[in-house]
């Protein structure tokens, strides 16, 4: 297993995501870049801040409140 995989062991870091899934789940793509909804959407993902957030909770993530569970 790679480094980076052990740093980012989830596909999206929100708990509450379907895509919080480890790698080698069932639904997650090629070198986990990408995942698959139960619904059939092709999601990827990319780094916010020090996290990774599948494309869904990404935008949620920019596009407004900034939350930080206190
Ligand atoms: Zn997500």
């Amino acid at each position: 297993m790679l480094a980076f995989e052990l740093d980012y062991p989830f596909f999206c870091a929100n708990p509450t995501c379907e895509l919080h899934v480890r790698f080698g789940a069932p639904g997650v793509r090629g070198r986990g870049n990408w995942a698959q909804m139960p619904d059939g959407r092709l999601l990827g993902r990319s780094l916010h801040g020090d996290e990774f957030l599948c494309d869904a909770c990404g935008r949620q993530r920019s596009a407004g409140s900034r939350e930080h569970a206190a």
